[in-house]
């Protein structure tokens, strides 16, 4: 290649921690095209994505770029002149008229995922995924994604050089290169992490041909192995059979250590993709602490029956990584429905006791090794798995087995679980099922808040099939649950629902609700699972959104008169020391009338995982008027309502105040919680 040979990665990192297929490889795609006589500029934008077009309809990330990161664009586009460029995304039309107006005009490549690789899978609009014949999905050939030959064309390198390395896996050949460009101070900010690549990320063998539910459903499915839903455990491996596992994982942390926290793309926070990492987390961690990593977070995406039989590896270990500062995080594991009819549908095999003794050997770990496994989604500490609740087969009965289960397991008052719905790819197992029983699939999504969840997650949804719910008073459900999640998580700001006037409506009715009774999405279900089994009450309630408003004031009304389900005063018990010292101080001011919180009504204390970090969320009411603030580490990121030496109070959307003297009370409770946890530490 002559000197002239530029390639100009653009990575733009999503809002949501979420499994970043899209850029997996970049490390890689950096270091090959350097020894192929490239210069490259990683080039990372932190900020939003959001979806072109209807997002009920089908759904495509584009990357979002206010004007100053345009700017930021166009001047190193001036400056670097790229003669190929490889993006995560689709690009917006302005930027996009900024990299056809090179000249000449460099290739423009935006990074293919594995499920698309090779297959018929395009998003809509995909004129700018030019993969389409790049790729082969056989792992035999050297255009396979996981191989350089295909990566090596696309460039039009052809050393013998290159040449030599055309037939061989990325993660064995090339050195990575994590040297990154971070463009705007969302990047800065943000912490996206590194995925350390090799294997599988799925290794369930559960055979579909086994599940009586999938008899006779056709010879395309007769070798399917794991979840009915889901192709993880059909996808090749990304290393070659036999693979050294912990010299590839070596390489890839030497080149991390290379460059160095904080001059490139490492954050200290790194996924380990490959599900045999897991397996080996003994001499994984071995490899890591050896290197003398400095202290980070580790994720993984085992199942619940992987960390069960890993036991032994993991308590191997911990006392090291606990000395060595370093955290684990399981990035998603799911158990996706407590209902035994659903799961096995999803062919899933995950069983409530193996929840339970998940739930018990955790803890267990967590007293004697504080912060150092931490098992549930983003590192909370409530227990958080991955649920899909709805299907177009779920009944009441199973939303009452799950929300029991919930409730008894102590989950997160609100979260993905409530408003997560089966997407349906065509090619599925699950999908031939619908199909043949008939009278599921529908031209366009009856309620388009199924998407909400992969909306919420940042996630493309290429191809999904719309279905409809069977059981109506599910359909009723799951309409008011998403719209009161959304309330709760997004408030005024919800980009999914902004136009939905059904969202809107449900969203004063949830406001209320949260003033007057300290509702929490959670509690909501629990009252409008009640509401809908009362058939009495079912039937006086008309149709459509005025039958659903109907069915949430009922749900709020039985919430006000003190119904509540047994076990949901134990979902306040706040974990944390901090949190248990707000709750005490609640205690203790709520019995001097005479103080300076007269007519302040202080009510539950809870704890809950966020996006931004682990928060204490308080309720409280001033003249009658409920405010509810998530109390977050006073140095995250982030607007907030009110700031103190040790918290951030975010304010809930669903409870707005622009009121002088609800800010005054706030303040002052703040300094209170203040010098209360100071008192605690
Ligand atoms: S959903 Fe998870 S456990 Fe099931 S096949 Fe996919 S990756 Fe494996």
């Amino acid at each position: 290649m002559t000197g002239n040979a530029r390639l100009l990665l653009l990575e733009f990192f999503p809002g949501a921690l979420c499994r970043n297929e899209k850029t997996f490889f970049f490390p890689f795609l950096n270091g090959l095209a350097k020894r192929a006589g490239f210069r490259t500029l990683w080039l990372c934008f932190g900020g939003d994505l959001k979806a072109a077009g209807d997002p009920a309809a089908d759904r495509t990330i584009r990357a979002v770029l206010p004007e100053r990161d345009l700017r930021t664009l166009a001047a190193r586009l001036a400056r670097f002149r790229p003669t190929r460029i490889v993006s995560s995304d689709l690009l917006p039309a302005a930027a996009r008229r900024l990299v056809d107006a090179l000249s000449p005009k460099p290739p423009f490549l935006v990074m293919p995922m594995p499920k698309e690789a090779g297959t018929s899978v395009k998003p809509a609009g995909a004129e700018m995924r030019a993969h389409a014949g790049v790729l082969s999905a056989d792992p035999r050939h050297p255009r396979f994604l996981a191989k350089c030959g295909w990566f090596l064309d696309w460039l039009g390198a052809r050393s013998r050089r290159c040449l030599s390395l055309r037939d061989r896996y990325l993660v064995e050949a090339v050195d990575p290169d994590y040297g990154a460009v971070l463009a705007n101070p969302e990047a800065l900010r943000s912490k996206a992490h590194i995925t350390i690549m090799s294997g599988v990320l799925c290794s369930d063998r559960s055979a579909l041909k086994d599940n009586p539910l999938y008899a006779g459903i056709g010879p395309e499915h007769e070798n399917h192995r794991g979840c009915a839903f889901c192709g993880c455990c059909l996808e090749p491996a990304f290393s070659p059979p036999g693979a050294d596992l912990p010299a590839v994982v070596a390489r890839q942390f030497r080149a991390i250590l290379r460059t160095g926290r904080g001059r490139g793309r490492d954050k200290g926070i790194y996924e380990f993709y490959d599900i045999g990492a897991f397996r080996r987390f003994d001499r994984v961690f071995k490899v890591i602490l050896r290197l003398g990593v400095p202290p980070g977070v580790f994720l993984f995406n085992p199942r619940i029956d992987d960390v069960l039989a890993a036991r032994p590896r993991i308590e191997r270990v911990l006392p090291a990584l606990a000395k060595a500062g370093h955290e684990v995080r399981i990035l998603s594991m799911g158990v996706e429905n407590f209902s035994a009819r659903e799961n096995r549908r999803f062919n899933k095999g995950i069983t409530a006791a193996q929840v339970d003794e998940l739930i018990a050997l955790t803890r267990k770990w967590e007293k004697a090794f504080p912060g150092v496994f931490k098992p549930f989604k983003g590192g909370g500490d409530l227990p958080e798995f991955g649920i899909i609740l709805y299907t177009p087969w779920t009944t009441l009965e199973d939303l009452r087995i799950n929300i029991s289960a919930a409730l008894e397991r102590g989950f997160a008052q609100t979260g993905y679980w409530l408003y997560s719905a089966l997407l349906i790819y065509p090619d599925s197992p699950i999908a031939a099922l619908a199909r043949r029983e008939g009278g599921i699939f529908v031209d366009r999504h009856p309620d388009r808040g199924v998407l909400y969840g992969a909306f919420q997650n940042d996630e493309d949804v290429l191809d999904v099939r719309p279905w409809r719910f069977k059981a109506p008073g599910v359909a009723d459900f799951f309409a008011v649950m998403v719209r009161v999640s959304a309330a709760a998580m997004d408030g005024d700001d919800c980009a999914f629902f902004k136009d939905d006037p059904e969202f809107h409506a449900l969203k004063r009715i949830y406001a209320e609700a949260v003033e007057r009774a300290r509702a929490t999405p959670l509690a909501v279900a629990c009252k409008l699972l009640e509401a809908l089994e009362d058939h009495r009450e079912v039937r006086r309630r008309g149709r459509g959104r005025r039958r659903r408003e109907a069915l949430l004031r009922s749900a709020v009304a039985r919430l006000e008169a003190g119904r509540k389900p047994d076990s949901f005063a134990r979902l306040h018990a706040p974990a944390s020391a901090a949190a248990r010292a707000v709750e005490k101080l609640f205690r203790s001011l709520s019995k001097r009338p005479g103080s300076a919180f007269s007519g302040v009504d202080l009510g539950a204390v809870t704890e809950r995982a966020l996006p931004a970090g682990n928060a204490i969320r308080i309720a409280f009411s001033v003249g009658g008027r409920g405010l509810v603030f998530d109390l977050l580490d006073a140095r995250t990121p982030g607007p907030c309502f009110l700031v103190s030496r040790r918290f951030k109070a975010v304010l809930s959307p669903a409870t707005p105040s622009s009121d002088p003297r609800e800010r005054r009370v706030s303040e002052m409770l703040l300094d209170e919680i203040d010098r209360r946890v100071d008192r605690a530490a």
